[in-house]
């Protein structure tokens, strides 16, 4: 499904593994066109459909934009480029090699969901003349619109946000917490391998300078932007790890502490935690190992 959001702004449900409102992808339409982000590579034809429905051809656009190299913002884009013939791939430094030759990636998927990674679809690489690394502060342009990369690297490395200056469009990638209408709690963007809990904060920080009009989040959708969104973000990651820190004393099972952190994610958002969706527990899964691993390595360096 796609959804004019702004004038030459639509959101692209991508229903990652045939659901809705989980992943989405941005288009944005000038006199250059550029996608952002493009879900996982068994949403290709969702995205395809999707755009040509807007009476665009997929040869038209000209950047395929990634914010990080994780699956489901990255994984259609080798395929998506086949059909975008014209199209430039750009990304941080350091997803670069990954997206050219993504036997990494698909190995630490494997070894992170198993069995289910295979609804994932076939990550195909990217031609390396197809693909540029983009310094943090450097702009493009669409016309009318121009594209700021930032490195946010507390996610991922590999992360950057995109920020359109001209309309004050931030598009966060994972630097902001999910939040799923189907279970409406904040779920912190803390997944493994290498998140980062002070590069975080001083991303949020930084993009809190800004002064965005809109958040366009990929998990989900568009979100209103002020001062307090990212004190909250800020305050949430504080509250997460100390909740993460005090579980980890206790007990040592992931599955277990997933269930008290739905549990405690439930009553700090005042949600029926009976409700849970289990994408929406795969996520919180994830934040929780991420943030576990993060306290691990911190163990391990002190
Ligand atoms: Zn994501």
């Amino acid at each position: 499904m796609i959804m004019q959001v702004q004038d030459s702004a639509y959101l692209i449900d991508t229903m990652a593994l045939g659901i809705r409102n989980f992943v989405a992808a941005y288009l944005l339409v000038d006199e250059k066109v550029a996608v952002i982000d493009t879900g996982y590579a068994s949403s290709l034809n969702v995205l395809l459909s999707d755009i040509r429905s807007i009476s665009l051809d997929p040869s038209t656009i000209d950047y395929v934009i990634i914010t990080h190299v994780h699956l489901d913002h990255a994984g259609a884009a080798g395929a998506l480029i086949k059909n975008a013939i014209n199209a430039k791939v750009l990304a941080h430094p350091r997803g670069v090699k990954h997206l050219i030759d993504p036997t990494r990636l698909i190995s630490s998927v494997k070894e992170l969901y198993g069995q289910e990674a295979a609804r994932f679809g076939k990550v195909d690489p990217i031609p390396p003349e197809r693909i540029y690394g983009v310094e943090d502060g450097t702009c493009v342009s669409l016309g009318s619109m121009r594209l700021k990369f930032i490195y946010t690297q507390g996610h991922a490395p590999h992360h950057l946000c995109v920020y359109e200056e001209t309309n004050s469009f931030l598009f966060t990638g994972d630097a902001v917490s999910g939040a799923y209408p189907s279970f409406p709690v904040f779920v912190p963007p803390s997944v493994p391998p290498s998140f980062d809990f002070i590069g975080l904060i001083d991303d949020l920080k930084l993009l809190m300078r800004l002064g965005s009009r809109l958040l366009m989040t990929p998990h989900f959708g568009i979100r209103e932007a002020s001062k307090n969104v990212f004190e909250e973000e800020i305050s949430l990651l504080n509250w997460w790890k100390d909740f993460i820190s005090s579980e980890k004393e206790n007990c040592s099972d992931v599955e277990l502490i997933t269930d008290a952190a739905c549990k405690a994610l439930a009553k700090k958002f005042s949600v029926d935690v009976k409700e849970v969706p289990d994408y929406v527990r795969m996520s919180i899964r994830l934040a929780v190992e991420g943030m576990l691993g993060y306290l691990e390595r911190l163990t391990t360096k002190s």
